[in-house]
């Protein structure tokens, strides 16, 4: 895989670390659990589209485009790291964003990621839930387009082969990370939604013939939707990438249990995995994404899915941003660990 055919614009801070969580480890009592913090990807408050958008934002410099554009639910991260490399790069941005959770709470509304859109000079509009997202977007460039502009625009989560490149990079980065640290590593798990991170991690993980079994935890589709989404991603991006059939259908495992009532809702466990995680670790989870991908790992390791002498590598794809959209949730209850232990 050599990644400098394409191009890219560096502007991620990697690598990210890979660190040992001990004290969630042993409040478990599981397996030797461990952290790849690409929540520090960096890119106003970082996460998993930052190393998407360094190949999708250089096609659209490539391009020679002068407005990008996206779309993602109310508190997308996409969305906000989407406007922080239009600002970089001095491009305009232009976000549409999906109301699919109909939270009423002003902070869901306007604080978080909403706020930083607009903070990053991004311009946005609303949509109602359970439109088809994509159509939407290329509905309103066609306007931008009839008026003159240059529009380059990214689907939802950044998700398509460009985008799953940087996941197929970041795979070859924990493999050489893990093999200077000396750490065997047993399983890799993470929150997957618009299926780009597993589909880029897949493919870069059997290219290199790393042999780790990769673990997706799912936030929003049923388990055979999301992993065909994920097949199909990982197909094409090994045909970018110059190694078609790399990735079976085998390689491809999501574990869609701990979605709850649905995308953007947070569960109980998911609530009480980002207490567990800020209160053990000091690390920030987030409501939507991150926050279900523990509580996977956490409900897993208790039932005994991992050995004790494993390595699990839980990969943190960010989204902290978003809970200052979420505070409804937690609402006055601060003790829900203590209440679970
Ligand atoms: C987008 C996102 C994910 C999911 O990654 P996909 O590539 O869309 O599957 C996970 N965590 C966070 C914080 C995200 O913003």
């Amino acid at each position: 895989m050599h990644f400098s055919r394409f191009p890219r614009v560096h502007l991620a801070h990697l690598p990210t670390a890979l660190e040992p969580m001990d004290r969630l480890s042993k409040a478990l009592g599981g397996p030797r659990i461990w952290i790849k913090r690409d929540d520090c990807t960096g890119m106003s408050t970082g996460g998993n589209k930052t190393r998407k958008l360094e190949f999708l934002m250089a096609e659209a410099s490539a391009q020679g485009a002068d407005l990008v554009m996206t779309q993602g639910a109310t508190q997308s991260n996409h969305a906000r790291q989407t406007a922080a490399f239009a600002a970089r790069m001095g491009m305009a941005c232009h976000i549409l964003l999906e109301d699919r959770t109909g939270f009423k709470d002003p902070n869901y509304n306007n604080n978080g990621n909403v706020f930083l859109n607009y903070l990053h000079g991004a311009t946005a509009e609303m949509r109602p839930g359970g439109l088809d997202m994509n159509a939407e977007m290329e509905a309103v460039a066609e306007t931008f387009r009839a008026n003159g502009r240059s529009v380059y625009t990214i689907p939802g989560g950044g998700s398509n082969a460009t985008g799953a490149l940087g996941y197929a990079n970041a795979a070859m980065e924990i493999v050489q990370q893990a093999n200077a640290m000396g750490l065997r590593i047993d399983r890799i798990v993470h929150a997957t939604g618009s299926a780009g991170t597993q589909a880029g991690l897949v493919v870069g993980l059997k290219a290199i013939n790393a042999n780790i079994p990769l673990l997706g935890i799912g936030v929003r589709a049923p388990k055979p939707t999301q992993e065909e989404n994920v097949y199909n991603l990982a197909i094409a991006t090994a045909e970018k990438l110059g190694c078609p059939g790399v990735v079976s259908r085998d390689d491809i495992v999501a574990n869609t249990d701990y979605v709850g009532e649905g995308y953007g809702i947070p569960t109980p466990e998911c609530l009480q995995a980002i207490e567990m995680f800020a209160r053990l670790e000091g690390v920030l989870l987030d409501p939507v994404y991150s926050g279900k991908g523990a509580a996977g790992l956490i409900d897993l390791t208790r039932k005994g899915e991992f050995s004790h002498d494993e390595n699990v590598v839980f990969l943190h794809t960010g989204g902290a941003a978003a809970l200052f959209g979420y505070t409804h949730a937690f609402g006055d209850d601060t003790s829900i660990m203590q209440a679970a232990e």
